[in-house]
This record gives C-alpha cells, sequence and structure tokens, in this order.
C-alpha cells in the first residue's frame, strides 16, 4: 500500500478487522517511513452469493438489479437518495450474514427482507414492488398482505368520511 501522505511503499498492518457481514476487510496501516496511520478497505472475494429461486435454480445475487427495481417503485416518492443506499448496504449486509455458511440465500427470504424494509420506507414503493416484481410466492399470499395493509391504513383514519363539497 502506497502511503497517501509520503507515497512511501512500505507499511506495517496495526490491525485488521471483519465488517459485520465478512464481505471487506478493513486495515490500519502505519507507514515505515513516515509513520503517517491510514486505512485500506479490501473486498473479501469468495464464491458469489447466490439466490436459490422457487424452482430450485440459482442466480448470482445481484445488488444492482434489486436496485433498479427499488428505485423504480420509488420513482417520484418523498424518499431521500441516501435512505435508499442505506436500505441497499443493509440488504447487502443481512444477505451476506444469511448467506455465511453456504453463499446462498432463499429468493423468497430475500424478498421478504426487501419488502419488509419498504414497507418502513414508503407504503406506496411497497405496494408498486409487491405487485410488479412478483416477490410473494403466490397470488393468494399477496392479496393477504395487500389486505393487511389496507386494514392498517384504515386505522389510522379512513379519507372515505370527508365531506362532499
Ligand atoms: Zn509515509
Amino acid at each position: 500500500m502506497r502511503c497517501p501522505h509520503c507515497g512511501g511503499a512500505e507499511d506495517r498492518v496495526i490491525e485488521s478487522r471483519e465488517n459485520a457481514s465478512g464481505t471487506t476487510i478493513r486495515r490500519r496501516r502505519e507507514c515505515l517511513a513516515c509513520s503517517y496511520r491510514f486505512t485500506s478497505y479490501e473486498r473479501i472475494e469468495e464464491k458469489p452469493l447466490m439466490v436459490v429461486k422457487r424452482d430450485g435454480r440459482r442466480e448470482p445475487f445481484d445488488l444492482k438489479k434489486l436496485e433498479r427495481g427499488i428505485q423504480k417503485s420509488l420513482e417520484k416518492r418523498p424518499v431521500s437518495q441516501s435512505r435508499v443506499e442505506e436500505m441497499l448496504h443493509e440488504i447487502e449486509d443481512e444477505s451476506a450474514i444469511i448467506g455465511k455458511a453456504n453463499r446462498e440465500i432463499p429468493g423468497k427470504q430475500l424478498g421478504e427482507m426487501v419488502l419488509a424494509k419498504l414497507f418502513a420506507l414508503d407504503r406506496v414503493a411497497y405496494v408498486r414492488f409487491a405487485s410488479v416484481y412478483r416477490m410473494f410466492e403466490n397470488v393468494e399470499a399477496f392479496v393477504k398482505e395487500i389486505e393487511k395493509l389496507s386494514r392498517n391504513l384504515g386505522e389510522e383514519g379512513s379519507e372515505s368520511h370527508k365531506p362532499a363539497d
């Protein structure tokens, strides 16, 4: 690692630490020439995380693809980009933790994770994502979710009793 301070090529590692999901190693380094301390990040290359689909087929975990779907469902919604990025980081980390043992995550579990996070973030986006991307196991389960959702919204105050003008 080249020292960002003096450009020296030699350093010693003071401390190495993995992030929570075990996908990145952070190393504290000290330049041997000027003693400047800096941090390096290394992505751990391992077998890619695979998503197991309902029919048993596997496809690589693709955060970009998920992001596109999530962004689409959030179109014109009042949600900041930083909240979306935070959510994507959470999804990546939690998926890595789930798949730590055998590098696999059931598609259903991934879908439910995304939906739970979207539900907390923005209900319109949640419904869009759920309906467009068919993350639910079947139509029945989806309808049940929607009913639950409208019940919850109803309890918060129905708009159907607005006086007519
Ligand atoms: Zn240096």
